[in-house]
């Protein structure tokens, strides 16, 4: 494991054996025996005490997600809050496991129905959010009586062990949870394993493909969260500070290696007249360490992560027009660290390959449209729906655009719409592959 921003190695992880991966499956098989009769009401007493640990733990937790990730520390601390918003809606799981009860449904007959649990599920995670995304997926499921193996990715898989560590020490028995190390192998082995009931996999397109073919081969129930390119629509009559400011913050935010970051701006009509305004503001915002506040994002995940965005780049040289050029980034005192700094693009066409391909990198792409009905045409010919935005003052164009776009989630004048646990995240189209959002 390395820390992006200095280069060097901090940790190794080991990556567990075919038997390893077997010893986890049949204990949490075993475990789940036990824990699927624990009443509601006592499970969720452990994620209560589980939130309580990760709210007093939450400075070390961000420490570890900066370290390994590189993002700052603000934007740690922020992501593990919303995956304890996800425990602390787990907590309340007993309301929502209550069946439905019909009486009479034929003469002295009554028909109820139960929610009852699968058996042992699987999360297999992405780098991006090493705290959130994990806290996403087994809270809920062991909540409702499943056990969990958790597969974090191999990039920065520390925080999950400190997870499992903390739920521990809440009280939840051996084997509930469990976490394996490792890659494509011993992915495989829990999509092909007959006692893996379901997975949950977030990460990119390709490998969401992957995931969502061979789990539901081996008969699993699967979600499968993949990649987006996000547009942001900008209409002349929205509040022009506040619509830069969130763009900025949108797109260059954690190197752009979020899901939700807006990877194109859509300027309709004369608001591509604000596009120099962007540039000055851009430009003004630099990556740097984590514990720096002079900071507005971090290094990217890997030095090959960092190659890839700026072979993107240099082909966008091609594509498009450069306003910012971020591919020479020098952070004084990290020299090896996998800085990219912020890059902007104008004069972008849709069938470029900086448009086509999800950069995750600090790359914002503008295109200019003459209409709201031509931003809505664009963005649904485009094969990715995870998340969008609009910003505008008028009812009617906020209201047009939430009815005709074609994406899962959309923001009306806020940046990023990611929702709360008590909505799905329901990513569209190339975003998401299955039927339980
Ligand atoms: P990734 O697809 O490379 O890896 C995700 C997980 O899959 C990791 O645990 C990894 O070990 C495993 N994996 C990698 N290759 C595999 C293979 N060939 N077979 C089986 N498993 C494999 O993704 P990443 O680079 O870690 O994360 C970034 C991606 O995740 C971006 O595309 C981003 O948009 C996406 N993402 C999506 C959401 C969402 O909710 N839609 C949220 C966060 C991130």
């Amino acid at each position: 494991i390395f820390n992006p921003a200095i280069g060097e190695k901090i940790a190794e992880v080991e990556l567990a054996s075919k038997a390893t991966v077997e010893m986890a499956i049949k204990s949490s098989e075993k475990a789940f025996q036990k824990w699927s009769k624990t009443t509601p009401i006592n499970r969720a007493r452990i994620l209560a005490k589980f939130k309580d640990l990760l709210i007093q733990n939450m400075n070390d937790l961000a420490v570890m997600v900066s370290e390994q990730h590189g993002k700052t520390i603000a934007d740690a601390k922020g992501s593990i809050q919303r995956g304890i918003e996800v425990v602390e809606y787990a907590t309340g799981i007993t309301d929502s496991l209550k069946g439905d009860h019909s009486a009479n449904v034929g003469t002295n007959v009554d028909s109820h129905t139960l929610r009852q649990p699968l058996g042992v599920c699987a999360g297999i995670t992405p780098f991006n959010f090493p705290a959130m995304i994990p806290l996403w997926m087994f809270p809920m499921a062991i909540a409702c009586g499943n056990t969990f193996i958790l597969k974090p990715s191999e990039q920065d898989p520390m925080t999950a062990n400190k997870l499992a560590e903390l739920f521990l020490e809440a009280g939840a028995p051996d084997n509930v949870l469990q976490v394996i190390h490792g890659g494509k192998d011993q992915v495989d082995m829990l999509l092909k394993h007959p006692d893996i009931k379901a997975i949950s996999f977030v990460g990119s397109v390709s490998v969401g493909q992957y995931i969502y073919k061979t789990g539901t081969e081996y008969l699993k129930r699967v979600q499968s969260f993949a990649g987006a390119k996000n547009h942001m629509v900008i209409m002349p009559d929205a509040n022009k500070a506040k619509t830069i400011d969130s763009l900025v913050g949108s797109s260059v935010g954690a190197a752009g290696q979020r899901c939700m970051a807006i990877s194109v701006a859509v300027f309709v009509g004369s608001s591509k007249e604000w596009i120099e305004d962007l540039k000055k503001e851009m430009e003004m915002v630099k990556p740097g360490p984590w514990d720096s506040e002079e900071s507005g994002f971090g290094p990217l995940i890997s030095p090959q992560a960092k190659d890839r965005v700026l072979k993107l780049i240099e082909k966008g040289k091609e594509e498009a027009k450069c306003l910012i050029d971020g591919s020479k980034c020098d952070i004084e005192g990290f020299p090896n660290g996998n800085w990219v700094g912020t890059t902007l693009f104008t004069k972008v066409k849709t069938d470029s390959e900086i448009y086509k391909t999800e950069i995750f990198g600090p790359v914002l792409l503008c295109i200019e449209v003459e209409t709201l009905e031509d931003a809505i045409e664009l963005i649904n010919a485009n094969p990715y729906g995870n998340g969008t935005s609009i910003f505008t003052a008028s009812g009617r164009s906020a209201r047009k655009y939430r009815h005709e776009i074609e994406v899962g989630q959309v923001g009306i004048n806020v940046p990023i719409p990611v929702p709360m646990p008590f909505f799905s995240f329901t990513g569209w189209k190339q975003s998401f592959y299955g039927d339980l959002h």
